[in-house]
């Protein structure tokens, strides 16, 4: 084993624990990063790229709680349910069938207005810091509504983020045409002018990474096992490596939840698997991420390539990708854009999914020398800089 000894360690290097790292560097303090794979390459590679101020809306609200059962009947919708999963999954549904209740449904999307409120030029100062400005694009984003009555469905969320002060505007279908030409056939959109995207997260997470590590902070290439609090500090096991330090911060993404229960913080995390195909082609048939609603993924206008990114399935860490839903994503893809030929590639990957939709950043429970920063669910990318200043603050006091 080789020993090693740190101020801060940081459990996970995807986007929440390298903002987190980066941020910790710039206050002065000796970190280190335990990730096993390539830093950035779990869920912050392959998500939508949007850096979304305007979704405000948890993930269960009254309406998803009334269509929960034809939405998972429905073989064109964007939610499926892996049942092999169900037993294990049970406690997480329940509790999300409570948080999609009116008044909860309400306190969620107050309290993610509250994080989401600075995102765009939270991510325009984090992005010159790494050198990534050049990723960055502002045309805003697009939300599609294909009939009069799914946009006349969409007026509670509408409303929930006028209260917020989201900016948002209403377009028509004449409206969307002059905005995206290609796209026609739609009874209208929302137009969310003031969110950002980035053109290439993968390339962007290289450079949060290589950032990290010119700031400073080390890298240790390993899985923690189990971190046990010990008289002198805290005790992380990460084979081949034995690291002591004074504080962890537990930012592992979906595979935080076993790592918080040993240290005593039952969070009811899990995970909603999400998918993305792409299809390399440089005339991109969009300038800014299109979401059309009814299918719950975004068409991403990325470098050399377009991204369709989304869906929900919920299924656990460990099975297979479901190519089903790959197929699902590419018919759903040539029903807005027919000529789309066979996707590129096509990725899987995990959210860390909180069953409020609200992250958990906190110290633990059993002390101030763990802090826990996961659960970012659909907006871990929109959240990171935020996290981390809010993470940066526990420790300094
Ligand atoms: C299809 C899809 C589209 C999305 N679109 C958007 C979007 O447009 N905008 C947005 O804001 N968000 C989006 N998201 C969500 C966003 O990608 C996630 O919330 C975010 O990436 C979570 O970051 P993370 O660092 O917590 O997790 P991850 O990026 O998954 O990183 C966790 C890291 O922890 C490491 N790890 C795991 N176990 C251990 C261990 N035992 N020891 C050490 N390290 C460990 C993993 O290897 C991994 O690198 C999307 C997600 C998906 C799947």
């Amino acid at each position: 084993m080789r020993g090693i000894s740190t101020d801060i360690a940081v459990v996970g290097g995807g986007v929440i624990g390298l903002a987190i790292a980066l941020r910790l560097r710039a206050d002065g303090r000796e970190v280190v990063v335990i990730e096993p794979n390539e830093p950035g390459s779990g869920a912050s590679y392959g998500n939508a790229g949007t850096v979304a101020n305007y979704a405000v809306i948890p993930v269960g609200t009254p309406s998803v709680l009334r269509n929960f059962l034809s939405l998972l009947l429905d073989s064109s919708s964007p939610l499926a349910v892996r049942t092999s999963a169900l037993p294990t999954l049970f406690p997480w549904l329940a509790r999300f069938a409570y948080e999609s209740l009116p008044h909860r449904y309400r306190q969620n999307a107050s309290r993610i207005a509250e994080l989401v409120s600075d995102a765009a030029s939270a991510w325009t100062e984090f992005a010159s810091e790494i050198g990534a400005s050049s990723f960055l694009s502002a045309k805003g984003c697009l939300y599609l509504y294909e009939t009069r009555k799914a946009f006349q469905a969409a007026g509670a969320d509408i409303e929930l983020r006028r209260n917020h002060g989201v900016s948002q505007q209403l377009l028509s279908a004449g409206d969307v045409a002059k905005l995206e030409p290609r796209l026609t056939g739609f009874e209208g959109g929302l137009f969310f002018p003031e969110a950002i995207n980035l053109s290439d997260p993968g390339e962007v997470m290289r450079l949060l990474a290589s950032g990290v590590k010119r700031a400073g902070a080390e890298f240790v290439q390993a899985s923690v096992k189990s971190i046990v609090r010990e008289r002198s500090g805290l005790h992380i096991a990460a084979s081949p490596y034995d690291v002591r330090a004074r504080t962890v911060v537990i930012a592992a993404g979906a595979h935080s939840r076993q790592l918080a229960a040993s240290l005593g913080d039952e969070v009811q995390l899990d995970t909603e698997r999400g998918y993305h195909i792409e299809y390399d082609m440089t005339a991109l048939p969009v300038e800014r991420p299109v979401c059309p609603t009814a299918h719950g993924f975004y068409f991403c206008p990325m470098r050399g390539r377009l991204r369709v990114a989304g869906l929900v399935e919920l299924g656990g860490l460990t099975a297979p990708a479901n190519s089903q839903l790959t197929e699902a994503l590419a018919r759903n893809a040539r029903r807005v854009f027919p000529e789309l030929g066979a996707p590129s590639r096509s990725w899987l990957g995990f959210r860390p999914s909180m069953p409020n939709s609200v992250p958990v950043i906190r110290p633990s429970k059993a002390g101030r020398d763990v802090i826990l920063a996961f659960g970012h669910g659909h907006i871990g990318l929109t959240l990171a800089p935020r996290t981390a200043r809010l993470v940066s603050a526990m420790l300094a006091t």
